[in-house]
């Protein structure tokens, strides 16, 4: 097979050719752009059909973008290690849901769909530090679930070290318990302020002189190590059917570009739909209402919480704004409509959705309703039901069925340290902790 792979440029036109390793190791380009690649592989159907699970299908499209950089069996045990989760593709029965179809992407260890990311990055990465004899940082600020997601994929990885940020009391018990679990190289700081304060400290401590000599990274959804992970699963749930809608919950659209790979890559998607809540730039901008940015509001989909979302320049940098409006439709779901439609889905099919899911369901009721498109649709179902039980007895009447995984959280070791909102205070970790 000789092919040629893709390479990585910056969307804002500076900084010339990288390598995959590059891309994956700097996050940000050097302009302040995001790295797109020069070109897209063709992936054959034949290669998404007969695989026995997600992590076979993985080992055999991986090498399409990364073969030239990673030897096919290291991609193969990344793969197998990363995913070792089931990701069933759930059809829908009743009412107004029959044709729709939920490809549940929470059965990883922190229960949403930024484990795939995370957990394909963290590996690649220490695969690449090992072969440079370099030790790596990453530092991340969070508010839920992508702090979670890194700090479990990164855990135990050779040659790297995470330091986690939260508001200290500001976040769910759930999601307190899934940031603080005891985890080998990863420290967590429960910081005495807020979010806000976090991503200062972050930001601060990425600029500071004194720390040039501790590598650190971000981990964020900026990084092209989360998305070709992202794209696995679009190939994955289309495989079985000829021509597909997919719907996707979204807040920051990394998971989204990821669809979008897939389909320049060669998947047969008839349509993406942006689902968002109240945060709705990208549907305002796909409707032709303009591209101002707005605040972010709070939302029972508090993950999809962005008021500026990152990957719109990469979506751009992939897709001419023609293509753009042809190819993907944006709808926008209030918090009412949310509750509503957990209460509807439930009560039509016995599906209990988390509310993340929900906004998706939604706007693919919409769509079908409003366009008659008789094409199966696939609704991402980016986070465990069990992860929001105030939201789902508030729709529903009742707690979500436990997650085991959950469960278990609550008889793990903790392990957390207190620390003031101050950039010095990070620093004198950082630097003792070498
Ligand atoms: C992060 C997240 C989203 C939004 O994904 P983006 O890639 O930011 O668009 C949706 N649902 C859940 C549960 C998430 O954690």
């Amino acid at each position: 097979m000789s092919q040629q792979y893709p390479r990585y440029v910056s969307t804002r036109g500076g900084g010339g050719v990288v390598s995959f390793e590059e891309a994956l190791l700097q996050g940000l380009a050097p302009d302040g752009g995001l790295y797109v690649p020069d070109r897209v592989p063709a992936i054959d159907k034949a290669f998404l059909r007969a695989n026995s699970n997600f992590a076979e299908m993985a080992a055999r499209v991986l090498p399409f973008w990364l073969g030239g950089e990673v030897p096919e069996e290291r991609l193969a045990a990344i793969a197998e290690d990363a995913f070792n989760f089931d990701v069933p593709v759930v059809p829908l029965e009743g009412g107004e849901w029959t044709g729709v179809y939920v490809l549940e992407l929470f059965h990883g260890p922190t229960l949403s769909f930024k484990d795939f990311g995370a957990r394909t990055m963290a590996r690649l990465m220490s695969h690449f530090l090992r072969g440079r004899n370099e030790r790596l940082t990453i530092l991340v600020a969070t508010s839920g679930d992508t702090g979670s997601a890194v700090a479990d994929g990164f855990a135990g990885q050779e040659a790297i070290d995470v330091v986690l940020l939260y508001p200290g009391g500001q976040v769910s018990p759930v999601q307190e318990r899934q940031l603080i679990a005891e985890r080998p190289g990863v420290q967590a700081f429960a910081v005495q302020g807020t979010f806000d304060d976090c991503q200062r400290m972050v930001k601060e401590a990425f600029l500071d002189p004194e720390l040039a000599g501790v590598r650190l990274s971000s981990a964020n959804s900026i990084n092209i190590g989360r998305l070709i992970p992202q794209s696995l699963y679009y190939q994955w749930a289309a495989a079985g059917f000829d021509e597909v809608v997919f719907t996707v919950p979204s807040g920051n659209l990394g998971d989204l570009t990821g669809g979008v790979l897939a389909w320049l890559a060669g998947l047969p998607v008839g349509r993406f739909i942006a689902a968002h809540n109240l945060n709705d730039f990208f549907p305002r901008f796909l409707a032709g209402d303009g591209d101002d940015y707005r605040d972010s509001v709070r939302t029972l989909s508090n993950a999809m919480d962005v008021g500026v979302p990152s990957n719109f320049e990469r979506l751009r940098a992939l897709l001419s704004e023609d293509e753009m409006r042809r190819r993907i439709r944006g709808y926008r779901v209030t918090d009412p409509e949310t509750l509503a439609t957990m209460r509807k889905v439930y009560n039509e099919t016995g599906y209990v959705a988390d509310p993340h899911t929900a906004v998706g369901l939604e706007a693919a009721r919409r769509y079908r309703a409003e366009t008659r498109d008789d094409l199966p649709v696939i609704v991402l179902s980016t986070a465990h039901p069990a992860k929001f039980p105030e939201t789902v007895r508030e729709a529903l009447g009742f707690e979500p069925p436990v997650s085991a995984r959950l469960a278990a959280l609550w008889d793990t070791p903790t392990s957390v340290l207190p620390l003031a909102p101050t950039v010095t205070a990070l620093k004198e970790h950082l630097l003792v902790a070498r």
